[in-house]
């Protein structure tokens, strides 16, 4: 597993410390790959990643440890961490826009998603348009620069309404809330964002989770933000129940819905915690589903 090294880094640093949901993050390389979907590119901009702690209070609350760690065992996995990769989506080719979908934890916390846009050849001023799923730390804490100015100068920052107002409630955001307000647009949930992208209300992890569906004659993808956050945890039972949902019971229906949904229609997902690139398809599996990267 490419992410080992970092993993039993972060697994031993966590052992040194007082137990918490997420530890700090391991430091990555910077990745951009391109994916071409119809007349567009996509680009997964690798940020870092995080380790979620087996602890009974991330992955499998009703089920406890001991059941997560056999289900991690049964797949030859470490069974005391799981780990998740961070990061963003880079779509290029809609007319006049470069757009950018979540920004992962931002430079005050070791990311690396500048450095993986710079490799994509693009800079900051460049992004016209940056889109968010959802208000959540490792999403938007590249939004604002290490001094709390927006890092993406001439962008527009997209984001449901009902997930705007969450993030100004947040005393954890209320810097990046602070740096970004004037340049925040707002849709309701559904709304069509931008020619080619489509905003789907994915409930339940956040008062305005939101999906992205990308299309381009006649291809889509679906950027899932956290309906599912651990390629093998999540899909292997969406029905347990994970830490990090704000409305637990409506967060699980919607995994189970929509993980039902993906797989039995094939499309092709984005998950930006699923191993980098995190582009790839949902099959089913035994028990729940598996996961299938159309690219490694
Ligand atoms: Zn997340």
């Amino acid at each position: 597993m490419r992410t080992a090294p970092f993993f039993l880094a972060a697994v031993l640093a966590a052992s040194a410390t007082a137990a918490i949901a997420v530890q700090a993050p391991p430091p990555v390389a910077p990745e951009a790959r391109n994916v071409a979907l119809g007349a567009l590119t996509l680009t997964p901009v690798r940020d870092g990643a995080n380790i979620a702690p087996n602890d009974g209070k991330v992955f499998g609350l009703d089920v406890g440890p001991a059941a997560v760690a056999a289900f991690l065992r049964a797949k030859g996995l470490p069974t005391d961490a799981i780990p998740l990769n961070v990061g963003g989506l880079l779509v290029r080719g809609l007319p006049g826009r470069v757009v950018l979908i979540d920004t992962g934890n931002g430079p005050t916390k070791g990311g690396q998603l500048m450095a993986s846009l710079a490799r994509a050849g693009v800079a900051p001023g460049a992004v016209t348009d940056v889109l968010i799923t959802h208000g959540h730390g490792d999403h938007i804490g590249g939004l604002v620069d290490a001094a709390g100015r927006p890092a993406f100068p001439r962008a527009t920052i997209r984001m449901s309404a009902p997930e705007w107002a969450y993030v100004r409630t947040q005393g954890s955001s209320s810097a990046i809330a602070r740096g970004i307000a004037p340049r925040v647009r707002t849709f309701a949930p559904g709304a069509a964002v931008l020619p080619g992208i489509v905003a789907v209300p994915l409930r339940g992890h956040t008062p305005g989770h939101t999906g992205y569906r990308i299309s381009s004659r006649g291809r889509s993808l679906l950027d899932i933000g956290d309906t599912a956050h651990s390629s093998v945890v999540s899909l292997g039972h969406p029905e347990w129940t994970m830490g990090y949902d704000g409305n637990k019971p409506l967060a699980e229906r919607t995994r189970v819905a929509e993980l039902a949904r993906i797989a039995g229609t094939g499309m092709l997902i984005f998950a930006p915690h699923f191993p980098y690139p995190g582009i790839g398809r949902v099959v089913r599996s035994r028990p729940g589903y598996a996961w299938q990267p159309a690219l490694r």
